[in-house]
Formats: C-alpha cells, sequence, structure tokens
C-alpha cells in the first residue's frame, strides 16, 4: 500500500525520516512521498530525508520560525492560517498514486499536537483517499501541560482522521536511556511494525506471491469505521541461508521441506505473542471492533493453515467478527506477526490520560485565576507608601 506521509511537528517529522531510510534500505516503497510542516526552522533543518522541496516552514508571520513552545492552540491557529502553504506542497504528490495519506504527530507537543487534526479536517475535505493519523502519546514523566496538550489533540484528531493508529511513547521508554536514544530506537519500533503493515499491500517484483494475499483494499476495510488503533507485534529469527533457509522453527530442516505442523503452530504462537504482548497503545483487546494480521517472512515459513487458526483465535480472543488476515513474503532472516487492532475502546491508559490532563487544566485555571491577585500582592507595597513612576 503506498502512502503519502507527512509529518507534523518534531517528531512527526523525525518519524516520517526514519520511514524514508526503512524504505531506502528494503526497497520497500511504501512512501510515496514525504512531507515535513513545522514552525521550527531549525527541526526542518535537522531532517535528513525529506526532501528539502518538501519542508514547509509555517507561522513565519506569528513565531518567525522559532516553534510555538508546546502551545497547542497557537499550533492549531498557525496551521489553519498556513493551510494553503501545506496543500501547495502536498500538490507536489501524485496523489493518483497513492492510497492514503498518514499524519504523523506527537500529541504532547505544540505544532504537531494542533496543526495535525486541522490538517487532516482540510484534507479530508479534498481528497477522496483516507486519512490516517499516526499520534504519539507522551511519556507521563513530561508534566501536566504535555498531558494536557495530548489529551485535548487526541479527541480532535480522532474526529478528523479516519483512523487514529496511536503510539504511546510511556509505555515503550527504557529507564537508563537518555531521551534521544529511547526516541531513536522508539521510532525504530514504530516504523518496524507499520512497515510490515503498510508493506503488506504491496507486490514487488521478484517477491513471491503470498499465498493468501493481504491487499491494501483490507488494510483500508480494517481501518474503516474509524476510531483507534493499536498494534501488536512478534518476531522470531529464521536463518537465511544460500540455496535454502535453516530455521530454528523446525530445528534446522531445509527449508523447502519444513515441516507443516510445526510451522502451524508457530504461526500460531507467535500471533498470541503478539496480540497479548505489548501493544504500541496498551488496552484490552476484547471488544476491538476490526482486526487484520499479517504475516511476514521467508514464504516456505508461511502457510494458510497457521493464518487461518491465528485469525480464529484473534476472533475469540477480540470478540470480533471482522478478522481479517493474510501473508507477506519476503526474504528477511524473520518471522513476524502484526496485529492490527482497529476501533479499541477499552483503553484504560487514556481514562487515566483524560484525567491527569483535567487536574492539569484545573490547576492551570487557579493560577490563573489567582496570578492577578498574587502579582498585585507582590508588587504593591504594604502601606502603599511607594508611587509608581507613571
Ligand atoms: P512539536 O514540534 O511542537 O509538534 O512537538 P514535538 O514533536 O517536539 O514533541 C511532541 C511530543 O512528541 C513530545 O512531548 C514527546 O512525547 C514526543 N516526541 C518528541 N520527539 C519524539 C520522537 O522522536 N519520537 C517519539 N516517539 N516521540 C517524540
Amino acid at each position: 500500500m503506498k502512502l503519502a506521509m507527512i509529518g507534523f511537528g518534531q517528531a512527526g517529522g523525525k518519524i516520517v525520516d526514519r520511514f524514508l531510510e526503512h524504505d531506502d534500505r528494503t526497497g520497500s516503497g511504501i512512501v510515496r512521498a514525504a512531507v515535513a510542516v513545522n514552525s521550527a526552522k531549525a527541526d526542518l533543518m535537522g531532517l535528513e530525508r525529506i526532501p528539502e522541496e518538501n519542508r514547509v516552514l509555517i507561522g513565519q508571520a506569528e513565531v518567525n520560525g522559532h516553534g510555538v513552545g508546546a502551545d497547542n492552540e497557537l499550533g492549531a491557529e498557525i496551521a489553519e492560517n498556513n493551510v494553503d502553504e501545506i496543500q501547495h506542497a502536498v500538490d507536489s504528490i501524485p496523489t493518483h498514486e497513492v492510497d492514503a495519506f498518514l499524519i504523523v504527530a506527537g500529541m504532547g507537543g505544540g505544532t504537531g499536537s494542533g496543526g495535525a487534526p486541522v490538517l487532516a479536517d482540510h484534507l479530508k475535505r479534498i481528497y477522496t483517499i483516507p486519512v490516517y493519523g499516526l499520534g504519539v502519546l507522551p511519556g507521563a514523566d513530561e508534566g501536566g501541560i504535555y498531558t494536557l496538550n495530548a489529551a485535548r489533540s487526541f479527541q480532535t484528531f480522532v474526529r478528523e482522521t479516519d483512523n487514529l493508529l496511536v503510539f504511546d511513547n510511556d509505555s515503550w521508554r527504557q529507564t537508563g536511556e537518555s531521551v534521544e536514544g529511547s526516541y531513536d530506537q522508539i521510532n525504530g519500533e514504530i516504523v518496524r511494525r507499520l512497515a510490515i503493515l503498510f508493506g503488506a499491500g504491496e507486490i514487488r517484483e521478484g517477491e513471491d506471491v503470498a499465498e493468501s494475499v493481504v491487499d491494501s483494499s483490507e488494510i483500508i476495510n480494517t481501518l474503516a469505521g474509524g476510531g483507534v488503533s493499536t498494534i501488536g507485534f512478534a518476531s522470531e529469527d529464521v536463518e537465511l541461508e544460500s540455496g535454502g533457509l535453516l530455521s530454528r522453527f523446525t530445528g534446522g530442516d531445509e527449508g523447502a521441506g519444513l515441516d507443516t505442523a510445526e510451522t502451524t503452530n508457530r504461526i500460531t504462537s507467535l500471533v498470541r505473542k503478539a496480540t497479548l504482548g505489548r501493544l504500541t497503545l496498551p488496552c484490552e483487546v476484547d471488544g476491538t471492533e476490526r482486526a487484520l494480521l499479517v504475516l511476514a517472512g521467508p514464504s516456505s515459513y508461511l502457510n494458510r493453515k497457521g493464518i487461518e487458526r491465528g485469525r480464529t483465535w484473534l476472533e475469540d480472543e477480540t470478540g470480533s467478527m471482522e478478522v481479517r488476515g493474510g501473508d507477506y513474503p519476503r526474504q528477511e532472516p524473520e518471522v513476524d506477526a502484526v496485529v492490527l487492532l482497529s476501533g479499541v475502546t477499552n483503553v484504560p491508559r487514556i481514562k487515566r490520560l483524560q484525567e491527569v490532563a483535567i487536574e492539569a487544566q484545573d490547576r492551570i485555571d487557579d493560577i490563573e485565576a489567582e496570578r492577578e491577585q498574587n502579582l498585585e500582592t507582590l508588587v504593591a507595597d504594604e502601606a502603599d507608601e511607594l508611587e509608581p513612576l507613571f
């Protein structure tokens, strides 16, 4: 499936940049076009792969290239005011060759948090292809304003996109890692999952044709209906050898002669691991509206029966009647299961985020209400003996 990706704000730009790096390295051809939008000039200059002509600096009149400083209302306003400039960059995308837009943003900051939902609204009015979002939730340790920004952006971004894929930094931050190092690693995890999901619908020349192909329409149908999505992932190494495949799956059998029952069992347990392990947004899988299962790896390790069993298990686990599945043959020394859970509703993490956001908002309101009084008390001398200059 071919995507036009728009990275909004710093996190958004960096993640799209990372996607391009993956595309260049693997030749997967998922990113048909990439655009970065930011109100901070320095962030745009820090990107490596997104072509310079596709980097759009917005808000020059308002903030002069310095960013919005985590003010997402200002981020939204600047996006509104500059939507024509963004559209100009989107105009250079051959949209007839694109299956969907993906707008990527960190929801805790300012530019992307405020701007991404504005852009989604705009693109949906103009184009008929779906507009998806990838929204990143901030870590809990980032503080009240980031949580409040994320909670407000989340509400808006879900409403304005055809589906919002969510990634929660909080459940992925590794203790002991520097913030930059940890983002680097997290961005790699995001791209790894999405590259398999969206790469599945993209048949490349020279690759095996899948036994039961996942095509773009299945991805689109799983995401259709909107709401919030999370992604599960599990991977197992297999060894690629010249002339054949040696596998830990089957204890060293040659690829061509893999034991079917063993392969089937391994696929089923990979699907379980992916679903019950760490999701991009932690949630209860029961109650998921639609799901898609993609099995990627050398074709001799993929079989229809395994995928069917995985699908049936997913139906039971999610209670969904709309579980699609298929394979994505590729010559990598691993077998991966990606599970897209679309339309999840039981997400305690979001409820907690909202509670903390409301506390932060109340606190901000209190401070605001007391500010004038406090300043007056500070500036005035007790007996009112001093006089201001003018
Ligand atoms: P903006 O430039 O004003 O849109 O704000 P940023 O994108 O810098 O930050 C928004 C939020 O995104 C932060 O609060 C972090 O939670 C998150 N963030 C920033 N950089 C990265 C990154 O490289 N990867 C990930 N996963 N999250 C990031």
